[in-house]
């Protein structure tokens, strides 16, 4: 039987990836922070539904003993490195803490593997943000980076450590550089969440109106489940190589309201406020991957742009009624 450590096994993709691990006999293993324990009902829902079947490991991803102690006790085939303090922010604040989470972590792994168990795959979960600001789109795998966020260039750092790792000392070790990918377990605060949850609430008679930031706003997004898939593929290749994952489909947050509102039967005209607050940076060429290498290894997306989100909003609504 096949051993995995999933980091941030907590999360929307955490999650999805150990259901698909156990449904292929592996021996799941998450990292958790310690405070998950506190409040589990809440911080492990996700997980709630296979919690017995996995086995948690309270950690620190920033503590180095713990992380080498965890790796060297478990002694893992593959290693999904997914933790992350994922909200992204432009204004350079808690720049150390988010080194310290997003890059220090991926060091600390990557060093215990190469000392301790070397033939032991791993996945890192890179983000379009590397690519931040970029020149052309779409974006392919030797798209110049020009990360505009800490997060960013936590992802650009990691990258290339392993890079270098895969290079210099014959690890495998692969990126998946991940675009936006959603599912009914994405956190609150991201885009398509906030526009579903909000939504299901005006309808209910709950609020009134959705604060937004820029409606022209366009993204590549795709589904949560076939990208934890492709993190799987990945790592059963036979050479360890990175990966863009991606639809190659932009679609705007107006075209996102507009299908959840109709999908409700309301008028988004009536409800949706935009609110200078919500605004980013201006992105001049927007993020878009193309994802030709990742289908050459025979990867598909499940679902469209249009399926995702009314996926999402019938399990917003059974949520709600649950
Ligand atoms: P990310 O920024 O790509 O990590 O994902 P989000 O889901 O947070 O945002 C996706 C896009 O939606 C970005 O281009 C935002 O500028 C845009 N957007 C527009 N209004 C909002 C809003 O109220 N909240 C968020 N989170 N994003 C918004």
């Amino acid at each position: 039987m096949k051993k995995a450590i999933i980091t941030g096994i907590s999360g929307q993709d955490g999650s999805y990836l150990s259901e698909l691990l156990l449904s292929k006999g592996y021996d799941v293993y998450g990292f958790v922070r310690r405070e998950s324990f506190e409040n589990s009902s809440e911080r492990l829902k996700n997980l709630k539904n296979i919690l017995s079947e996995i086995k948690l490991v309270p950690i620190s991803i920033t503590d180095s003993l713990s992380i080498h102690k965890a790796i060297s006790k478990i002694m893992p085939d593959e290693l999904y490195h997914l933790a992350a303090q994922s909200f992204v922010s432009y204004d350079m604040t808690d720049e150390i803490n988010i080194m310290n989470i997003n890059f220090n972590s991926t060091l600390y792994i990557a060093n215990t593997i190469k000392e301790v168990i070397p033939g032991c795959r791993m996945f890192f979960a890179g983000s379009s943000e590397m690519f931040g600001n970029p020149e052309i789109s779409p974006q392919a795998e030797g798209a110049k980076f020009n990360p505009k966020s800490i997060y960013g260039i936590a992802k650009v750092s990691s990258y290339y450590l392993l890079k270098n790792y895969r290079s210099n000392c014959n690890m495998f070790f692969s990126t998946g550089i991940m675009y936006n990918h959603e599912s009914s377990r994405r956190g609150n605060q991201f885009v398509t969440k906030k526009v579903i949850s909000t939504a299901v609430k005006i309808k209910l008679g709950e609020l009134k109106k959705l604060e937004l930031g820029n409606l022209e706003a366009y993204r590549d997004w795709g589904y949560a489940p076939d990208y934890v898939n492709a993190m799987w593929m990945i790592l059963q290749q036979d050479i360890s190589e990175d990966y863009v994952i991606a639809t190659g489909k932009l679609h705007s947050v107006r075209e996102l309201v507009r299908i959840v509102f109709n999908y409700l039967r309301m008028d988004y005209k009536e409800h949706v406020l935009v609110d200078k607050k919500f605004y980013r940076p201006s992105e001049k060429i927007p993020l878009s991957g193309n994802c030709e290498k990742l289908k050459s290894i025979g990867w598909r997306h499940s679902k469209t742009f249009h399926e995702i989100i009314k996926e999402m909003i019938d399990e917003e609504i059974k949520n709600m009624k649950a």
